[in-house]
């Protein structure tokens, strides 16, 4: 199976639909970016997660209004991403829910494709890359690696309402209208995890803590460290409520005591995987870029369905707890104060022996499939002509040739923007 292949088959984790979890629990998928949870209670319901957009949220109203015409009486946040946090208006409606989430919540929001201000206008372009906005579904985006590529975005990040119960105990069993759950504060994908237990249905609502991809340990849109032993050590005290059904914030529900036993210890040696193979190599004295080359999934690991780099990826994972946990220098004193990449790539085009030798290597390259080799060697060319066509529509070739050999769906996602831009 070819990479896209491979990635179109990962949508199946994201086909649309309302799954029944418990006489009283209902799970929304494909939906939107993120799933929603609906607990059915007395006198009106719990909804966990709302979605990034008003018109998702809208949407997946309407299907829980097929099966119980109760209030929404209560919002439960996994977590302050914006794609769990964006659609509260549209199940509040007119009434006043009570919205809780951890007191760690705090709204990292982007305001893509929206006309709100940017917080930041750096994350705010990488963000549209990572997740394919603007390109066409379903031949260039294929889906999210979190979610399917045709979500509505009408309404982007613009439905969030702010918790007016902040949980401030590490653990906490709650009446929520007339149901007994437990809010557990778990860190991992953020440090503000709100992890839901209904020990009655023994189902865990846990968030991003997992999803059926190799976790996303960084995001390409940019991402502060992620504390990934905070990460592993949370996935222990998940598997400590032996739940029989694991409900994630992306992709289908795990069924089967036994099924999320063996999901959830994997993601947690994965990721103790990563730290200690990284921790070694940097002790031998390697550095990010050798370690991001090297490190892999061990042989009883790698070939786990729930471990594919659909959304997260081992290399870049290896690099960014290089960065969160040394910073960004790689140790090698060289790499102290480099040339500017100016100054390096006028040098390197000279030792090629110009520009037009270079650019014949970087198309050759491209030609016989080297298109990796070839996108490092135009770098050097439009670092001292960035305006010069032929280079400029060489990078974007070699581009989309990178988009078609990933599975990881961001890094595609990326590749085909960045293509579509130049
Ligand atoms: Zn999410």
């Amino acid at each position: 199976m070819t990479p896209l292949e491979r990635l179109r088959n990962h949508s199946n984790e994201f086909r649309k639909e309302i799954i029944g979890l418990a006489s009283n629990v209902y799970g929304a998928v494909g939906f939107a970016a993120s799933n929603v949870y609906m607990i059915i209670a007395d006198g009106g319901v719990i909804i966990v997660d709302t979605t990034e957009s008003t018109k998702a949220a809208e949407n997946v109203l309407a299907a829980f209004r097929k099966i119980t015409a109760l209030p929404v009486r209560s919002i439960i946040y996994t977590h302050s991403h914006r794609d769990h946090i964006s659609g509260a208006e549209i199940f509040a409606g007119s009434g006043d829910p009570e919205i809780i989430a951890s007191h760690r919540f705090a709204s990292d929001l982007v305001a893509v494709d929206s006309k709100k201000p940017l917080p930041n206008k750096a994350l705010a372009d990488r963000t549209r890359r990572q997740f394919g906005i603007g390109l066409a579904f379903p031949d260039e985006r294929v889906n999210l690696g979190c979610g399917p590529g045709d979500r509505p975005l009408e309404g982007l990040g613009a439905g969030f309402m702010p918790p007016t119960t902040r949980v401030h105990e590490d653990r906490i069993n709650r009446n929520v209208c007339g149901v007994e759950l437990e809010l557990v504060h778990a860190p991992g994908e953020t440090p503000d995890h709100l992890v839901v237990w209904d020990d009655g249905n023994g189902i865990l609502i846990c968030g991003d803590n997992f999803y059926k991809s190799f976790p996303n340990l960084y995001a390409i849109r940019g991402t502060r460290y992620r504390d990934y032993d905070a990460w592993a050590d949370s996935l222990d005290l998940l598997l400590s409520f032996d739940a029989e059904i694991l409900a994630p914030g992306h992709s289908r529900p795990v069924v089967g005591a036994d099924k999320v036993r063996g999901v959830l210890t994997d993601y947690r040696d994965a990721i103790r995987h990563v730290v200690a193979e990284t921790v070694a190599g940097l002790d031998r004295g390697e550095g990010p870029d050798e370690l991001a080359d090297k490190i892999a999934l061990p042989a009883s690991l790698a070939d786990k369905p729930h471990l594919q780099e659909f959304y997260g990826k081992i290399s870049w994972s290896v690099r960014a707890y290089c960065a969160g946990t040394l910073g960004w220098f790689d140790g090698n004193p060289t790499n102290l104060d480099r040339l500017s990449p100016r100054q390096e790539a006028g040098r390197m085009i000279a030792l090629a022996g110009g520009e037009a030798a270079l650019f014949d290597t970087a198309l050759t390259a491209h030609r016989t499939g080297d298109h990796q080799w070839s996108l490092e060697l135009l770098d050097r060319l439009l670092c001292v002509d960035a305006e010069n066509t032929e280079y400029r529509l060489l990078k974007a070739a070699c581009l989309r040739a990178r988009a078609d050999e990933e599975i990881n769906a961001t890094a595609r996602n990326y590749y085909l923007v960045a293509a579509a831009e130049i």
